[in-house]
């Protein structure tokens, strides 16, 4: 057995086993990205917050065209076409991910992109994959936007497990 004299020493030495055994840390993260230039933001916090060793699954969501559409233009101008260009879109999209995830040293099965409406489907990703935590970017709504909802309050209700909301942008 070692034996300590020094309590400094000894305090050091407890300090650090507590941090090592006791800490929770998140093993499975879901960072939830908008692939606009915050997305970086939220990805560093998250790498901050997790072990080197942890998984980070990276999610994009993309919204049918038709659902953005609805009630704002006639179906049947907005909708001809729509196909192609959401595929087009879907590429795109894809391309960026990519980036993305090499910028930050991510490997590819870890790069997700979704259909349908981003609060549902980060909800289902993360109970389908075990996710402990879900970080997400969020600007702080105020007035309308408040009273609208945004994507990280939709994600918070209805989350079945811890969710991390990163602060970005204006209205600080
Ligand atoms: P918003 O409230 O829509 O401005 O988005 C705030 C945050 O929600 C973003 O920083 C992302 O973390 C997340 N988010 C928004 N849209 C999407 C999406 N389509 N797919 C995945 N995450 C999203």
């Amino acid at each position: 057995m070692i034996s300590i004299n020094k309590p400094i020493v000894q305090d050091t030495i407890l300090y650090g086993m507590l941090l090592e055994n006791d800490m929770a840390t998140y093993e499975k993260l879901l960072v939830a990205v908008d692939l606009s230039s915050e997305s970086d933001l939220v990805l560093e916090k998250a790498r901050q917050i997790s072990d080197a060793d942890a998984e980070l699954h990276l999610v994009y969501v993309q919204e049918p065209m038709d659902n953005v559409y609805v009630g704002i233009v006639p179906q049947s101008a907005a909708f001809s076409g729509l196909g192609d260009l959401e595929a087009q879109l879907g590429e795109e999209l894809k391309e960026k991910l990519a980036a993305l995830g090499e910028k930050f040293d991510l490997p590819t099965d870890r790069l997700h992109i979704l259909h349908g409406s981003p609060a549902h489907e980060i909800h289902r990703f993360a109970e389908s994959h075990s996710i402990e935590l879900i970080v997400i970017g969020t600007h702080g709504q105020k007035g309308l936007q408040l009273l609208l909802g945004s994507t990280a309050n939709a994600v918070l209700h209805g989350a079945g497990c811890d969710v991390l909301s990163v602060r970005i942008g204006a209205n600080k």
